[in-house]
């Protein structure tokens, strides 16, 4: 039988640029999962049209919730003419009632230990609603077609993912509720077998915290040493200052850059979070420690908690450019389904559009303490634009040297795209605000 897996566009009009689109790791595992006598067509749409009329006998999507509107239409499609579709993925995961209403089936939660059934179910003419497995054992070796992997990317950077689940169960985050409380890994031969078999040097790991279980990160770093490859992924900046030894061996197993989940420098607001660093004098020092190492540092701030007010974000800049950050990620907070913001602010009636299309982290749809939706909006535009001024870029720059190519290359494709949201905004006051 012919498989068509699909990860949907967000905005057709307005797709990302090819060569920059990480591949979708998610649907090269279930290609991997499938039984050998199938063939599989994986279609990104970010990069690739889609024929609503391939030829094919199932299909499978897997989406966010910013693009779960575009997945329920090309369910609609593909139903129109006859096709049988399954939904997968964070949001239906999270909402699979939602996701049923325009799919024939939903995956719940992850699809090792459930896809393999769920084939068999749909050619013996007994597809379920619904398929989950509450814990998958991620310790079975996955092939993944690493040439597919590639194929017309600009930065041969294969994505990598060595755990999933997370105890902490953060506010605004659904990771929890996605993967459970408990951390499970891949094992470190697997992860290395994945490295070697893509026969590639530059690597990002998925991983919510690379370093979430040290001792298990402590042996994946040294079994990555001798590899000679370069990577990059995403750390809890606490766990990392406060293990001497953990950040050497990261170092030295090829790390290039970490994205640091810093979100706020407002003290107030610091207090509030379940972060272990709570003071700026021990952030700055965690920040020049990391820097020391020559790992990049990307910063991920997020704008619109129930402390901030219109000088948060200028605070927020001065730090970022004082302490050298090489870039930062400007998110505004986003009540994603699922998360325990989502509930307060719909109970509190702070929502201000049911349309998940704006759920991305880039739109305010909800209504801040301290100021209007559109006043967030445009001071996340503002602070983001003054941080890569040019200005801002060289200061900076004194405080990367150790990698002067990739510092200049991510900071000015984020200047090109500080221009693109600015031109957003007009949009958004006449859907939104
Ligand atoms: S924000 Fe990070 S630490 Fe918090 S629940 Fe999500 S993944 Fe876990």
């Amino acid at each position: 039988m012919k498989i068509l897996l699909i990860s949907p566009a967000t905005d057709t009009e307005k797709r990302t640029n090819k060569g920059l689109m990480m591949p979708q790791l998610s649907l090269y595992i279930l290609e991997g999962l499938t039984p050998p006598e199938h063939e599989v067509k994986i279609i990104e749409e970010e990069i690739t049209d889609i024929d609503l009329d391939e030829p094919c006998d199932l299909i499978g999507i897997s989406c966010m919730t910013a693009n779960a509107p575009h997945a329920y239409e090309l369910c609609s499609e593909f139903r129109k003419r006859g096709k049988t579709v399954v939904l997968g993925g964070v949001h239906p995961t999270i909402l699979p009632d939602e996701a049923l209403e325009h799919a024939d089936s939903v995956v719940i939660g992850e699809a090792e230990g459930v896809w393999e059934n769920l084939l068999l179910d749909f050619q013996n003419g007994g597809l379920q609603k619904k398929y989950h497995n509450p814990l998958p054992d991620l310790g079975k070796y996955v092939p993944k077609d690493f040439k597919k992997i590639l194929k017309k990317r600009l930065f041969n950077l294969i994505p990598i993912m060595t755990s999933r689940g997370c105890p902490y169960n953060c506010d605004f985050c659904c990771v929890t509720n996605l993967f459970g409380k408990k951390i499970r890994h891949v094992p470190v031969e697997n992860v290395v077998r994945d490295i070697q078999e893509s026969g590639a040097r530059n690597f990002m790991f998925l991983d919510d915290n690379i370093i979430g279980h040290p001792k298990y990160a402590k042996a994946l770093f040294r079994a990555l040493k001798p590899l000679n490859i370069r990577w990059v992924g995403q750390a809890s900046i606490s766990l990392l200052v406060n293990d001497d030894e953990l950040i050497q061996l990261a170092a030295d197993s090829g790390c290039k850059a970490l994205f640091m989940g810093i979100e706020s420098v407002s003290e107030e607001q610091m207090k509030t979070m379940r972060k272990a660093i709570k003071e700026i004098d021990h952030l700055e020092s965690a920040i020049r420690k990391i820097k020391k190492m020559g790992i990049l540092i990307h910063a991920s701030m997020v704008f619109g908690f129930d402390n901030d007010r219109q000088e948060t974000f200028k605070e927020a800049v001065r730090f970022l450019i004082k302490n050298k950050v090489s870039t930062v990620s400007f998110n505004v907070l986003t009540p994603y389904p699922g998360t325990k913001v989502y509930d307060e602010m719909k109970a509190c009636n702070r929502l201000t559009t049911d349309n998940w299309r704006y759920y991305d982290h880039n739109t305010v749809v909800f209504r801040p303490q301290h100021m209007s939706p559109l006043e967030l909006q445009i001071c996340k535009v503002k602070a983001r634009k003054e941080f890569y001024k040019l200005r801002s870029v060289l200061k900076r720059l004194t405080g990367n040297l150790y990698s002067p190519l990739i510092y200049i290359a991510t900071n000015f494709g984020h200047m090109k795209q500080v221009r693109v949201e600015a031109r957003r905004i007009e949009k958004l006051k006449t859907e939104l605000f």
